[in-house]
């Protein structure tokens, strides 16, 4: 199954993605995690994307339509996958449907208090990319990561100022794909406000797999 993963900053959406991912068995394809990688491998990739990210801004339609071109251009979606941030605009939604065939949109639906609660104490471990929360869901030993031992600390875009235009880009820009995929009728909506869990069983209710 080809399925888009949308919502606000902090909805959740990369973690129920590598829960799906375990369930659906495809593919987890996160824009943000490849331009992360980019950055932290100071790849021209990265250094091209370095400042926009920080500042909470999105990368251009053009580098990264390119980019999702090329992956998904791989044999290990041909099946399906689960795209997580990406499309993020209107071109970038018209751009995919040019060289791919969605089945189902996700709207993991949340309010932004609890997308500011979430992101501000949003901690991330730099090497194996576990979430921690510094309240609800703090590492064993403060800093260190209990899955693997790596360092965990704060994005530099979940920066207080990074996270208020993470969110007003996403009211401008990316809000307005709920309206474009509910018109092709491709739209899921899921409440994201509880527990991992429940949002799990929200999510295989409305891809009608219970
Ligand atoms: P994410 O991990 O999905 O929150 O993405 C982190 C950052 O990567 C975003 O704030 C953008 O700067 C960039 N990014 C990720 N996906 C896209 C996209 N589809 N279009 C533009 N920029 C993106």
């Amino acid at each position: 199954m080809k399925l888009i993963f949308l919502g606000p900053p902090g909805a959740g959406k990369g973690t129920l993605a590598a829960r799906a991912v375990t369930m659906l068995k495809t593919p987890h394809i996160s824009t943000g995690a490849i331009f992360r990688a980019a950055k932290a491998a100071g790849t021209p990739l990265g250094l091209k994307v370095q400042a926009i990210m920080d500042a909470g801004k999105l990368v251009d339609d053009s580098t990264t339509i390119e980019l999702v071109k090329e992956r998904l251009a791989q044999a290990d979606v041909e099946q399906g996958y689960i795209l997580d941030g990406f499309p993020r605009t209107i071109p970038q939604a018209e751009a995919l449907a040019e060289f791919s065939t969605v089945d189902r949109v996700v709207n993991f639906d949340i309010p932004d208090s609890a997308v500011l609660e979430r992101l501000g104490g949003r901690r991330v471990c730099q090497k194996c990319g576990h979430n921690f929360h510094a309240i609800f869901d703090a590492p064993k030993t403060e800093g260190v990561c209990d899955h693997c031992g790596g360092e965990v600390s704060i994005r530099d875009d979940d920066r207080p100022e990074a996270i208020q235009k993470r969110l007003e880009v996403y009211r401008a820009q990316t809000a307005p794909l709920i309206g474009f995929y509910r018109r092709k009728g491709l739209l899921l909506d899921v409440d994201a406000r509880p527990a991992v869990e429940q949002v799990i069983e929200n999510f295989k209710k409305a891809l009608g797999q219970r």
